[in-house]
C-alpha cells in the first residue's frame, strides 16, 4: 500500500512532469475570475466574438494540419477574444469600440487595461486576420499592381519570399511576421513580439504568419522553415489584394 510520503513524492514528481511539458509562453485558458464573496461578478463584454474560420478545419492540409487549426481557432483565438472581453468589462464605456481602433491608439486606452488590450486585443485581431490570409484554394503568387508594387519592392516575388520567410524564421520566441502597408502605401516586412499589432506602429497589416509554437509545433516540431515553406501554399492573395487596393489604416 502507498503510504503518506510516498503518495506526496508522486505527486510532486508529477507536478514537475506535466510543467516541462507545457512551453512556455501560451497563455492560460481564459477563464472569467471567479467572484469574490461580497463582491459582484466581473462585468464582461460580450462584444468580441471568434467568427467561424471561412473553410473547414482539415481544409488547409497536408499544410496545416487539422488538429492544430482547431486548437489554434477553438481556445487559442477564443481565449484571446475572451480576455480582450474580461478587459473592456471593467471600462464598458469602451464597449463595441473596434479592438483594431484601441490597437491604433493604445495610448488613448485607459492604463489600468492597456496591456491586457495590447496583448488579448493584439491576439484577437492578428488571429481575425490569420485565418482570412490563409486558403485551401491560394494562387501561387499575387496578381496586378499589387504584385508589381511588392517585385518593385523586394526584387520580385521570389525575393518578397525569401526575406519574409527569413524574418519569420528569425523571429525569436513568439511573434509574427507581416507584411504591412503605411499611409503611402509603401510595403515593408517586419515583425512583432508577442501578440504586438503593426497598426500600433501607424501601419496595416496585409498578410501576417503566427509563428508562436502554437501555430505549428503539433506537425511541424521544431522545423519552423518547414511551416513557413508551408505557408506559402496556402496564401489568399485574394484577401491581401483586397486588403491593399481598400489602402487605409481605417479597415
Ligand atoms: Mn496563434
Amino acid at each position: 500500500m502507498m503510504n503518506r510520503r510516498n503518495a506526496i513524492k508522486l505527486a510532486a514528481l508529477a507536478t514537475v512532469a506535466i510543467t516541462s511539458n507545457t512551453r512556455a509562453a501560451d497563455p492560460a485558458p481564459a477563464v472569467a475570475p471567479a467572484p469574490v464573496a461580497g463582491n459582484p461578478p466581473p462585468v464582461i463584454s460580450r462584444d468580441y466574438k471568434v467568427a467561424e474560420l471561412p473553410y473547414a478545419f482539415n481544409a488547409l492540409e497536408p499544410f496545416i494540419d487539422e488538429e492544430t487549426m482547431k486548437l489554434h481557432h477553438n481556445f487559442h483565438h477564443q481565449s484571446y477574444a475572451n480576455n480582450l472581453g474580461i478587459a473592456i468589462g471593467k471600462h464598458m464605456e469602451l464597449n463595441h469600440k473596434p479592438a483594431e481602433e484601441m490597437l491604433r491608439h493604445l495610448d488613448q486606452v485607459p492604463e489600468d487595461i492597456r496591456t491586457q488590450v495590447r496583448n488579448h486585443g493584439g491576439g484577437y485581431v492578428n488571429h481575425n486576420i490569420f485565418w482570412k490570409c490563409l486558403t485551401p484554394n491560394a494562387l501561387r503568387e499575387p496578381i496586378g499592381p499589387f504584385n508589381t508594387a511588392l517585385g518593385k519592392q523586394f526584387n520580385l516575388f521570389s525575393g518578397f519570399k525569401e526575406k519574409f520567410s527569413k524574418a519569420a524564421l528569425e523571429v525569436f520566441g513568439s511573434g509574427w511576421t507581416w507584411l504591412t502597408m503605411d499611409a503611402e502605401k509603401n510595403l515593408r516586412i517586419e515583425s512583432t513580439f508577442n501578440q504586438d499589432s503593426p497598426l500600433s506602429q501607424g501601419r496595416l497589416p496585409l498578410l501576417g504568419i503566427d509563428v508562436w509554437e502554437h501555430a505549428y509545433y503539433l506537425k511541424y516540431h521544431n522545423r519552423r522553415a518547414e511551416y513557413i515553406n508551408a505557408f506559402f501554399h496556402v496564401i489568399n492573395w485574394k484577401y491581401v489584394v483586397e486588403r491593399y487596393e481598400k489602402g487605409t489604416l481605417e479597415s
